[in-house]
């Protein structure tokens, strides 16, 4: 049984993860480049480490969950990176949403080090994060997901085993590529009812019950009325990844003509200089050619008059 685990990559989606393998009873040892996001967790005992390369050190598995392809180049292949320092018989675990070819190069760059190597992705945001509720999807050596799966447990309500190396992040993009014409549909959908004069309130209760609900529309429609975007997954994060799906789906000669509607609006949202904000903030780029902006008309009672 796995008791020792380095994590690396404390940002939204890393810090609930490793939050819930210290709750969980693991001895944790914790990377993360700016380093002031260690401290709450050298606070609950965990170890932090000061390179990838010393987070690997006396660990059983190491897991990590960072940005971009760029941030594994970096933490994995780079000068201090984990491949510096790995040993035979350790498990690494990569949750970042990458292309399926970049989980493949780490696959073999492990294999040369005799490490066994998971590509690990998942659906669920912040909130699914903080309380273990993830949707996680594994692939890889089957003996070792096996091995690890009591591990993924705590930090998700499903674990999902692909196969092959690739196959978890192949299916992470097909997700997110739903997801984003999910956003694209909601988005394009509010613009057109705020335009019919439509009430948006009770066009959110019609979503929430129609047959073509989905709980990410819900929640993102509901904070979209409330023009709330903070993050829970950031846009330029979403534009990230619609990027990776258009590469991913060139080079199966899979068709993609929705998504690169969706990548150029994401791109104008970032533009407009919302990539910090969620991703639902892509109807910013829709409001704009629209020239409206998307909200409920709401009736304040303040000392007994209606204003
Ligand atoms: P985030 O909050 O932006 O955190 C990114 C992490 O990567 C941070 O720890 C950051 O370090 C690190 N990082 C970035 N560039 C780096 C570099 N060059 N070298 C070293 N570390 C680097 O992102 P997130 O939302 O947690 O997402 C993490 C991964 O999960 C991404 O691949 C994302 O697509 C995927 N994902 C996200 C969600 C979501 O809803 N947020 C859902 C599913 C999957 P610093 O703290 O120093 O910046």
């Amino acid at each position: 049984m796995i008791k020792t685990i380095s994590y690396l990559g404390l940002g939204t989606m890393g810090s609930g993860m490793a939050s819930n393998l210290l709750n969980a009873g693991y001895n944790l040892t914790v990377w993360n480049r700016s380093a002031e996001k260690c401290e709450p967790f050298a606070r609950k005992g965990a170890r932090v480490a000061e390179t990838p390369a010393d987070a690997v050190r006396d660990v059983e598995l190491i897991m990590y969950s960072l940005s971009n392809d760029q941030a594994v180049e970096e933490v994995v292949f780079g000068a201090k990176g984990i491949l510096t320092a790995i040993k035979a018989g350790q498990i690494a675990i990569d949750m970042s949403t990458v292309l399926p070819a970049t989980s493949l190069r780490e696959q073999e760059a492990y294999a040369k080090h005799g490490v066994d190597f998971l590509d690990a992705p998942v659906f669920g945001s912040k909130n699914e994060s903080v309380k273990a509720k993830l949707w996680i999807m594994a692939a890889g050596n089957k003996a070792i997901f096996e091995k690890v799966k009591s591990v993924l447990a705590k930090l998700g309500q499903t674990v999902h085993y692909f196969g092959k190396n690739g196959n978890a992040v192949a299916m992470k993009l097909v997700g997110n590529l739903i997801v984003a014409l999910e956003l694209e549909a909601l988005g394009e959908g509010l613009v057109l009812a705020q335009k019919a004069g439509l009430d948006l309130s009770t066009v959110m209760e019609v979503v929430k019950v129609a047959d073509f609900r989905s709980p990410l529309l819900v929640s993102n429609g509901q904070n979209i009325l409330k023009r709330d975007f903070s993050p829970s997954f950031a846009l330029k994060l979403m534009l990230k990844d619609a990027g990776l799906i258009e590469k991913f789906g060139q080079s199966l000669q899979s068709p993609i003509a929705a998504l690169r509607v969706v990548q150029k609006n994401l791109e104008s949202a970032v533009a407009l200089g919302f990539g910090e904000e969620n991703a639902s903030a892509l109807i910013r780029a829709l409001e704009k050619e629209a020239g409206v902006e998307v909200k409920t008309r709401r009736v304040y009672i303040r000392h007994g008059r209606l204003r």
